[in-house]
């Protein structure tokens, strides 16, 4: 079809950054230390927020992903061997960072004979060991639907499990790779089975409709899903699929509540609500 003008983006999305003095000192660790957080490489908008709660979100496994999800922004291609050394650096950074509460996320590695499920548990454990106060969220890729690499994830005893739908079923297809939507309700099902908090998350904007949305939501609820993150979709480069539509406020709000009323026990629903955002307030 004829190519689209991308739309303008609305004012409810123009934010600016709130930060206090906790921000700034944990902002001064971070640059003296040269810590990695997707925070600060996403130039996520909620940075300011987060950090001053002490909350950030760390990437494991490299920045190269086997998969090409279409709204993400990663780099596709041959990963590089894991790095032995990661899950100490970034059990490290979290105790520098002071931090709460941690979320921990990864690129996909379809490469390795485990999905890097046993990298994932070593991270989990040596952050647990470094910093036994800190809370930790894992969200995690679908390891393909394999039960028994998730059990590694889950015997390493995060706090919360999290893996994204991303987006409604019909829509799964066009903008997600390699990932189906009935797996990642699969791995979700398992997780919530084995007694661990367990949460999701989607994006708004990629020409879902708002039943399609409640669809969802009864079906992450009939898995054993306790709390769902939705936001709005931003395209994060020229590359990605466009916004269909930005959603407005209201509608955000409509779905929290619609969603509390389903039976969720914690929903964030906004226009920028990231998986991680407020993620501190759903132990
Ligand atoms: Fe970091 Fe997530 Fe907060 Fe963004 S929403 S600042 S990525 S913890
Ligand atoms: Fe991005 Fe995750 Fe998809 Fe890889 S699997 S392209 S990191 S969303």
């Amino acid at each position: 079809g004829p190519r689209k003008r991308p739309l303008r983006k609305p004012e409810w999305l123009k934010i600016s950054l709130s930060a206090n003095d906790h921000f700034a000192r944990t902002k001064d660790i971070v640059d003296k230390h040269c810590l990695h957080t997707i925070c600060s490489s996403g130039r996520c908008p909620n940075m300011g927020e987060c950090w001053s709660r002490g909350t950030a979100t760390f990437m494991i496994a490299g920045d190269i992903c086997t998969r090409a999800c279409r709204f993400c922004n990663t780099n596709t291609g041959k990963p590089l061997p894991l790095d032995p050394n990661e899950p100490a650096n970034v059990a490290r950074s979290i105790e520098l960072m002071k931090l709460k509460h941690a979320v921990i996320t990864s690129v996909d590695r379809d490469d390795l004979p485990d999905y890097g499920a046993n990298h994932w548990a070593n991270t989990i454990r040596q952050i647990k060991a470094t910093c036994p106060n800190t809370t930790i969220e894992v969200l995690i890729p679908d390891f393909r639907g394999r039960t028994d690499l998730i059990d590694l994830i889950i015997a390493a005893k995060p706090d919360i499990i999290s893996h994204n739908m991303e987006t409604v079923r019909r829509l799964t297809p066009s903008v997600r790779h390699v990932a189906t939507y009935d797996c990642s309700l699969h791995v979700l099902a398992h997780i919530a089975a084995a007694g661990v908090t367990t949460k999701t998350g989607i994006m708004l904007g990629l020409g879902e409709t708002e039943q399609e949305v409640c669809e969802l939501m009864d079906d992450v609820l009939s898995v054993g899903v306790s709390v769902i993150t939705i936001g709005q979709y931003l395209q994060p480069s020229r590359r990605n699929l466009p916004v269909e539509e930005y959603i407005r406020p209201e509608q955000f709000e409509r779905l929290r509540l619609i969603g509390l009323e389903k039976g969720f026990r914690h929903i964030e629903s906004a226009p920028l609500v990231r998986s991680s955002y407020h993620a501190e307030r759903h132990l």
